[in-house]
């Protein structure tokens, strides 16, 4: 839509070698980005230099990472902190995805500890929430949903909230299963997602809400349609340059 601020964004997850980060963003740099998209790719860490050295002068693409530790540094063999992540030139760093939940472990309790971390580390977390399907079966999308959040946030200075990224990824809706939620689904767990952190910091708002799960260039449309909506976040529909560009023709 005119003159709103847009997020669109990819996470690579465990997938590309480097000659295929570059040549995916040399090729994406063939797109115009419109007025007031953030255009941003989380590629795997071993291509984070890659992906950020193969920018073009004047690229407006943003660049972050899939995780990160909250400790700032010590004996956690296999981690990365946040620290190290902003060192490396990262400016967004995703936490929580369900992925990580369901085979690390990860508790809404270990995902506060990242968002402060992050924010300490001037990185803008990019906070994943959702429900499972026997939740949404059960009517209580939308309180799942937002207690996530309150937990997620409740380390956060009240300002420091217009910093944060959220994106509603309902589990059911991620990968495989190709099924997008519906926009009527959606915005019931925005408007709570909304609410609870204008609970928390009244008036401050976080810095944008994005919807992930099944998102294609051709549910997009209808998505970015949502006044709910600050972005979209994209896995498997984005994991080529091509597909990228006609998500970023319907913003
Ligand atoms: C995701 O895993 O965050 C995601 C949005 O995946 P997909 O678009 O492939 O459903």
């Amino acid at each position: 839509g005119a003159g709103r601020h847009l997020w669109l964004g990819t996470s690579w997850k465990m997938t590309k070698t480097l000659a295929e980060a570059r040549a995916y963003v040399s090729d994406l740099h063939r797109e115009p980005v419109p007025d007031g998209v953030e255009l941003f790719v989380l590629p795997p860490l071993t291509a984070l230099h890659a992906v950020l050295d193969a920018r073009p002068d004047g690229s407006v693409l943003r660049v972050g990472a899939q995780n990160g530790h909250w400790a700032q540094d010590g004996p956690v063999t296999g981690e990365v902190s946040m620290r190290q992540l902003r060192d490396a030139g990262a400016e967004i760093v995703e936490i929580g995805h369900s992925d990580r939940r369901a085979q690390f472990g990860e508790t809404d309790q270990v995902v506060a500890a990242k968002v402060t971390a992050a924010l300490d580390q001037h990185l803008v977390p990019l906070v994943c929430v959702g429900e499972p399907w026997s939740v949404r079966a059960s009517g209580r999308a939308a309180a799942h949903v937002g207690e996530q959040v309150r937990t997620a946030l409740s380390g956060v200075a009240p300002h420091d909230l217009a910093r944060v990224l959220v994106t509603y990824e309902p589990v059911w809706a991620i990968g495989d299963s190709g099924r997008a939620a519906a926009p009527g689904h959606i915005v019931g767990v925005l408007d709570r997602v909304r609410s609870v952190v204008d609970e928390l910091a009244p008036g401050v708002g976080l810095r944008g809400l994005l919807y992930g799960g099944s998102v294609t260039a051709a549910n997009a449309g209808a998505l970015l349609d949502l006044d709910d909506l600050d972005g979209l976040f994209v896995g498997r529909a984005a994991w080529t340059a091509d597909g990228l560009a006609a998500l970023l023709r319907t913003c």
